[in-house]
C-alpha cells in the first residue's frame, strides 16, 4: 500500500479501493443462486422495527398486511390453517388433493368464520356412550359436546354433555348412553343464530354456563360458543378481510376440463383467489384456463404458475394473470431438479421473474425453499411481494392431520404433492405432475414428518417480527421501500463462501437439538 505524508505532518495512507457489496443486478449476472448463497449488507436505522410496514400485494387487486401465504398442500392448508393465516394478516390457499365438495366446503368454513364461534364443533348422538366422550377428550382436549338427534352438526339439539356430567362416573358406567347423562335441552341456555359475539358474551356471563349452543328457528345446532374463548378473546388488527369483513381465502385448482366444475363450486363458496397449480405453468392448458376464468369471473383473482423464467412469465402475463407463483424444484420436499433435470435456483428465479413482472404491475409469490425467517426477507428483497411456505408451517396445530409419536417425538406428516404417497391418495395431485395416461409415475417429491411446532397463532407473529427486524437492519421502513432500494441499486448484496453457508447450517442444527419445537424434517 502506498503511503504519503500529509501536509500537517501526520502520517496517512491512501485509501485502498473498497466496495460495499454489489447490486442485485450484478449479483445475479452469472450462476444461479439460492437464498443461502448470499447475504444483504446492513443499512442505516432511524426507525423502530415495529414501525416497518409489511403491507404487500398478493395479486393485482388483493393486498395483505403480512406477506405470508400457506401452500396448497394436503399436509399444510385446509380451513384451520387458512383461518389463522388470514387472522394474522396473511392468506391460506386450500389444496385440491380432495373432492371439489370437500375443498369448497373448506373455503366456505373460512368465509363463514366468525371469531369466537365454533362453526364445526364435535357433536355426538344420544346413543353414543360416555366412553366416546372420554376418547374425544383424549383426542381433542375438550369434553363439552352438544348432542343432536342425528349425531351431527345441523341436527336437532337434544342436550349437551360437559365434564361435570361425567367426571365422577366409574369405569363400569363408561357404557352408559349419553341421553342418560346429558343435560337435556329444556335445561340449556341457548342463543338464536345471528346473535353478536358481545350479546353471546353477556348471556354466558349471566347464565354462568361454560358453553352456549346456537340454534336456528328449527332448533337445529348451527354453532357453539365456549366461555374459555370469550375469556381469551383477542384482537387481530392485521386480519385479511374482504369488503364484507369476511376473511380472505384462496384455493388451488388444476388445468383439466373437470377443474371448471371445481372452479364453479369454489366461486359459489366465496373464494377470493384461485391458484392454478402446476409445476410448469407455461402451457396451453393454463393459458386457456386463465382466459376462460377471466371471461367467466372477471372479478376473481387468478394466480398463474409455477414459473422460473421471464419467457414463461411473459406468456402467463399476456394471458391475463393477476400474480405469478415462482419456484421449480426449490421446495424442501422437491426432487424435481434431480429427477427432471429442470428448475432454477430460487434466488435467481425470484429476482428475474419479479423484475420482469413488475413492468406489467404483476406481483410475484416466491414459492418454496424457505426454511428460516431470513429467507423470507431475502425473497422480499429480491422483488417478491409475498412468500409461500410449506415446510415452515407444516407440523403446526393448524396443519391437517393427526400428531403421532416416533421415538418419543411428537410429529405430523409433511409430504410433497408429487410424492407417490400423495398421488396415490387422489388424482388431483397426480395431475399437477403427470398426465393421467402416464403409466409409470415418477415421483417429484418425497414424504416425511415434521416435529410439533405448536400453533401458528404464535409462529406467524414471530415471522412478522423477524421480517420487521430484518428490514430495520437493512434500513427499509416498508416492503415497498425495500424493493425500491433493490431496484435503485442502494441495497447491497454479497455472496457467501461455502464455509459461511456451512456455519449457518451448523447453527440451525445446534438450535434444533436445543429447542425441540424448531422445525425438523425427518425423511
Ligand atoms: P371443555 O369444557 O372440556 O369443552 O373445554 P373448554 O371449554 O375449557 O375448552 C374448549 C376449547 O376447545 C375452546 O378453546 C374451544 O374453542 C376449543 N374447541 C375447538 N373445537 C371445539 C369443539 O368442537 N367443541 C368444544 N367444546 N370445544 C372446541
Ligand atoms: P417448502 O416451503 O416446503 O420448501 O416448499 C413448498 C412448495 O414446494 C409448495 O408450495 C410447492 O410449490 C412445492 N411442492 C409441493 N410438493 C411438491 C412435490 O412433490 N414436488 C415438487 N417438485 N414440488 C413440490
Amino acid at each position: 500500500m502506498a503511503e504519503c505524508s500529509l501536509a500537517n505532518g501526520t502520517r496517512g495512507s491512501k485509501t485502498p479501493p473498497t466496495k460495499d457489496g454489489v447490486t442485485a443486478a450484478e449479483l445475479f449476472l452469472e450462476e444461479g443462486l439460492t437464498y443461502n448463497d448470499f447475504l444483504i449488507l446492513p443499512g442505516y436505522i432511524d426507525f423502530a422495527a415495529d414501525d416497518v410496514d409489511l403491507t404487500s400485494k398478493l395479486t393485482r387487486r388483493i393486498s395483505l398486511k403480512a406477506p405470508l401465504v400457506s401452500s396448497p398442500m394436503d399436509t399444510v392448508t385446509e380451513s384451520s390453517m387458512a383461518i389463522v393465516m388470514a387472522l394474522c394478516g396473511g392468506i391460506g390457499i386450500i389444496h385440491h388433493n380432495c373432492t371439489p365438495e370437500f375443498q369448497s366446503n373448506e373455503v366456505r368454513k373460512v368465509k363463514k368464520y366468525e371469531q369466537g364461534f365454533i362453526l364445526d364443533p364435535v357433536v355426538m348422538g344420544p346413543d353414543n356412550t360416555v366412553a366416546d366422550v372420554f376418547s374425544a377428550k383424549a383426542r381433542n382436549g375438550f369434553s363439552g359436546i352438544p348432542i343432536t338427534e342425528n349425531g351431527q352438526m345441523g341436527g336437532k339439539l337434544l342436550g349437551i354433555v360437559t365434564a361435570r356430567d361425567i367426571d365422577f362416573l366409574s369405569r363400569e358406567q363408561y357404557k352408559v348412553k349419553l341421553n342418560e347423562v346429558m343435560t337435556p335441552r329444556e335445561l340449556l341456555t341457548v342463543a338464536s343464530s345471528g346473535i353478536k359475539l358481545k350479546e353471546a358474551n353477556d348471556m354466558l356471563q349471566k347464565s354462568k354456563k361454560g358453553k352456549l349452543p346456537i340454534v336456528n328457528e328449527k332448533d337445529e345446532l348451527v354453532s357453539l360458543i365456549s366461555r374459555t374463548d370469550l375469556k381469551k378473546h383477542r384482537e387481530f388488527p392485521l386480519a385479511s378481510k374482504d369488503e364484507h369483513k369476511q376473511l380472505l381465502v384462496g384455493a388451488a385448482i388444476g388445468t383439466r376440463e373437470d377443474d371448471k366444475d371445481r372452479l364453479d363450486m369454489l366461486v359459489n363458496a366465496g373464494v377470493d383467489v384461485v391458484v392454478l397449480d402446476s409445476s410448469q405453468g407455461n402451457s396451453i392448458y393454463q393459458i386457456n384456463l386463465i382466459k376462460y376464468i377471466k371471461q367467466k369471473y372477471s372479478d376473481l383473482q387468478v394466480v398463474g404458475g409455477n414459473v422460473v423464467t421471464t419467457s414463461q412469465a411473459k406468456t402467463l402475463i399476456a394471458a391475463g394473470v393477476d400474480a405469478l407463483r415462482v419456484g421449480m424444484g426449490s421446495g424442501s420436499i422437491c426432487i424435481t431438479q434431480e429427477v427432471m433435470a429442470v428448475g432454477r435456483p430460487q434466488g435467481t428465479a425470484v429476482y428475474n421473474v419479479a423484475a420482469f413482472a413488475r413492468e406489467a404491475g404483476v406481483p410475484v409469490i416466491a414459492d418454496g425453499g424457505v426454511s428460516s425467517v431470513g429467507h423470507i426477507t431475502k425473497a422480499l428483497a429480491l422483488g417478491a411481494s409475498t412468500v409461500m411456505m410449506g415446510s415452515l408451517l407444516a407440523g403446526t396445530t393448524e396443519a391437517p392431520g393427526e400428531y403421532f409419536f416416533s421415538d418419543g417425538v411428537r410429529l405430523k406428516k409433511y409430504r410433497g404433492m408429487g410424492s407417490l404417497d400423495a398421488m396415490e391418495t387422489n388424482k388431483s395431485s397426480a395431475s399437477r405432475y403427470f398426465s393421467e395416461s402416464d403409466k409409470l409415475k415418477v415421483a417429484q417429491g418425497v414424504s416425511g414428518s415434521i416435529v410439533d411446532k405448536g400453533s401458528i397463532h404464535k409462529f406467524v407473529p414471530y415471522l412478522i417480527a423477524g421480517i420487521q427486524h430484518g428490514c430495520q437492519d437493512i434500513g427499509a421502513r416498508s416492503t415497498e421501500v425495500l424493493r425500491d432500494m433493490m431496484y435503485d441499486g442502494k441495497l447491497r448484496f454479497e455472496k457467501r463462501t461455502v464455509s459461511a453457508q456451512l456455519r449457518e447450517t451448523s447453527i440451525l442444527k445446534a438450535k434444533e437439538s436445543a429447542v425441540p419445537r424448531t422445525p425438523t424434517i425427518r425423511m
